[in-house]
């Protein structure tokens, strides 16, 4: 079993100063890797099959198929690509990009002393890292970037390098350092790869733990599951259950108070000048205020997410693809070639609204959970479920009225969201084939004892004490009211 535990770093002066410096470092040595990486990528276009004229590098000769991701020395493996073992083979006797720039380090290291400085496993995850922003990018991701200091905050210790003992931590060329111990590791558990990451409000680390003794989470089968819900995502209420129950949604970051205190802070920053120390100052509180609300949701998200998984076997959601549904207006241009009004700045409220919400988010922290508890989490096709109807399946867009719902062919009335909730769970139940039982809950019969119909009263003709069904005993120095025919007709003037 993998699990991540994440603990809030103790770092003080000395070693706070050194992760920075690290990370400037780090960061510095990502950016030339991926300069030469880009180098070599543009090279082919430019060159053809021919290795580059300018590097001049000996051991390639002009007509050597070129290794096209970097332009550094070192292409062949050590021992120049025999097999290391007698009786290996070793089928590519070339380095690949990133271990030619991974043997560059030394060279890294000898002209500018103070890399020595950083541990050579957290160095030499560098180019690795690199090379895995290139493989995302070949297999249809974007183009990797340069990376400016706020989008590069975390470095990482491979397995078996750190330790931790109560409530220290052992990072290799750091020392131990204290850390807010909120969870105890499991025993039995190693540590994995470990993550130091830098936030607005001091430095994190995440530690992966693993346990090979025990099994990965157990996958239950369909037949399993006993009972389901269905949720359907919404912004006036976070989530709409299909048995009737909404979540409310918070609005973290868009709600009245913390978008004007947010404009402020905003604000503030524009106002001071540019690479100045207030600014910084200024856009540090930006920043805190974003990690708080981020903060906020998180924990709210967990809490939902236990919430509804609790009340079921299976999840049911919808496979909502919120990225398109977070596109800008298409623009409308008139015929002399004008823009018109398109309606993208109402858009740009939904869809900071959308973002606020966090759906996917939620999503995953819903499959997590029910995975870890013996549950499963169902999606399901998001088509036509605020549209049809729950009882007779009639699929009609006029139906849905606002958030009112009432079916044109069989008139069933319903909140429109938990109607759509209710289709997801139905739509969840027939896709996967689920057999469903039934609860059938015995409810109480609460009887009251002293009173049998509600008696209407009135002015001019009151039957006050006229009660068919036997009640309790009249009290002392109260009138008779059952069974005696003269005090049957009583009205408030009679004496
Ligand atoms: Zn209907």
């Amino acid at each position: 079993m993998l699990l991540s535990y994440k603990y809030k770093l103790r770092p003080n002066n000395q070693q706070s100063e050194k992760l920075s410096g690290w990370l400037n470092m780090l960061r510095a040595t990502y950016n030339w890797c991926l300069r030469d990486r880009m180098d070599g990528w543009y090279q082919q276009f430019l060159c053809g099959t021919y290795c580059d004229l300018k590097t001049q590098t000996e051991i390639m000769p002009l007509t050597c198929s070129l290794v096209k991701g970097t332009q550094l020395e070192n292409p062949w493996k050590d021992g120049g690509g025999k097999a290391k073992k007698e009786g290996e083979k070793d089928k590519s006797p070339k380095r690949s990009a990133s271990l030619m720039q991974d043997a560059n380090l030394i060279n890294l290291k000898t002209s500018r002393p103070w890399y020595q400085d950083i541990d050579c496993d957290v160095l030499q995850s560098i180019p690795a890292r690199v090379n895995e922003a290139f493989n995302k990018f070949f297999k249809g991701a974007g183009f990797p970037k340069f990376k400016r200091s706020h989008y590069f905050k975390s470095f990482a210790y491979k397995p078996g390098r750190v330790k931790i003992k109560g409530s220290k931590i052992y990072l290799p060329k750091i020392g131990w350092m204290r850390f807010f111990n909120s969870r105890n590791i499991p025993n039995g558990f190693d540590i994995r790869t470990v993550t130091i990451r830098q936030k607005a409000d001091g430095w994190y680390v995440s530690v992966r733990i693993e346990d090979k003794a025990i099994p990965d989470f157990s996958i239950i089968p369909d037949s399993e599951i006993k009972s389901i819900i269905g949720c359907d995502m919404g912004l006036t209420k976070l989530v709409y259950l299909s048995n009737g129950e909404t979540i409310d949604n918070p609005r973290f970051s868009t709600n009245k108070h913390i978008k004007r205190l947010m404009k402020v802070r905003q604000r503030r920053v524009n106002r001071k000048q540019k690479g100045s120390k207030n600014r910084r100052k200024a856009q540090k509180k930006v920043t805190t205020l974003h990690h708080k609300i981020q903060q906020k949701r998180e924990a709210y998200q967990w809490w939902v997410a236990h919430k509804i998984v609790g009340l079921a076997d299976g999840v049911a959601v919808e496979d909502l693809q919120v990225k398109n549904m977070m596109k800008r207006c298409k623009p409308v241009s008139s015929e002399t070639g004008r823009f018109l009004p398109n309606n993208q700045s109402a858009k740009r409220g939904l869809n900071r609204s959308i973002a606020d919400a966090s759906w996917y988010g939620l999503t995953q922290k819903l499959e997590y959970v029910a995975v870890k508890s013996g549950k499963k989490l169902y999606r399901v096709n998001p088509q036509y479920t605020s549209q049809t109807c729950s009882k007779c399946k009639h699929i009609d867009k006029v139906s849905r009225n606002g958030e009112k719902f009432i079916c044109t062919n069989c008139g069933h009335i319903d909140d429109a969201n938990i109607q759509a909730a209710r289709n997801v769970r139905i739509k969840a139940i027939e896709s996967y084939g689920l057999t469903i039982v039934r609860k059938t809950r015995i409810r109480a019969k609460t009887v009251r004892r002293d009173s049998s119909k509600p008696v209407q009263l009135s002015i001019f003709d009151v039957n006050l004490y006229e009660r068919l069904v036997d009640n309790k005993p009249p009290q002392k120095g109260k009138r008779l009211v059952t069974g005696n025919p003269q005090y049957k007709q009583l009205s408030l003037w009679d004496g």
